[in-house]
């Protein structure tokens, strides 16, 4: 996975592929798909949701460049595998999940991986979590129309949201990392992607 997914497709960063080579995607995924773990692609996990393809989630840690002194918050918990890559580049990570089966299933599965810097939150991520606010680091693992308002109030100054935007039916989604300077965010895209929606209901 690192020597032909990753470091091919511009991976560089040596931390984010330690990480990536550190945490067992195999564990994340369903029983059935556990021979699949380390294919590159995106993969079916419980409630029609889905545990993005590696390359995906390397090059999302590397655009919001996660130090070690910091908070990052994840929106779309999933199956924990994002949390678990972000735990070994950050202090700690708050990921928000609004399926209960699915936040109890990573809490679990972080709990006996012994990732202990993780808190799985049940709820509405586009709300952020405002209790450990400022973050650094914001990574959004589905997609929106637009930056949910909480998540650019809860932006540290200088800090750093990777976020899939849906631009439009029948087109892909635009990646986008947005940064926060002086009370300006602005962003660059990064790559077309193709992410569970964002919902709100
Ligand atoms: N990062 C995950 C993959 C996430 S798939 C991983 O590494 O496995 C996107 C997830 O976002 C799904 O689990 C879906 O249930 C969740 N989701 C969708 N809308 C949400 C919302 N408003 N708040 C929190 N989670 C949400």
């Amino acid at each position: 996975m690192i020597d032909e997914q990753l470091k091919p497709h511009g991976v560089v960063d040596e931390r984010v592929l330690r990480a990536m080579a550190d945490v067992p995607r195999d564990e994340f995924v369903p029983p059935r798909l556990r021979l699949n773990a380390y294919e590159d692609r995106a993969l079916g996990i419980e409630c029609g949701q889905t545990i993005s393809q590696p390359l995906v989630v390397a090059l999302m840690t590397q655009a919001v460049a996660p130090g070690p002194d910091d908070v990052a918050l994840e929106v779309g918990g999933g199956s924990g595998y994002q949390a678990a890559v972000l735990s070994r580049l950050c202090r700690r990570v708050i990921t928000i999940e609004r399926e209960p089966a699915l936040a109890e299933r990573a809490g679990a599965t972080l709990k006996r991986l012994g990732y202990e810097n993780v808190e799985v939150v049940l709820g509405d991520g586009s709300l952020g979590w405002a209790g450990s606010a400022p973050y650094p680091v914001i990574v959004v693992a589905c997609a929106a129309l637009g930056v949910p308002p909480a998540l650019v109030d809860q932006l540290a100054e200088a800090g750093r949201l990777v976020i899939p935007v849906d631009t439009g039916a029948d087109r892909p989604q635009d990646l986008r990392l947005y940064t926060c300077t002086g009370r300006q965010v602005t962003y660059r895209s990064l790559f077309p992607v193709l992410f569970v929606p964002l919902r709100t209901d």
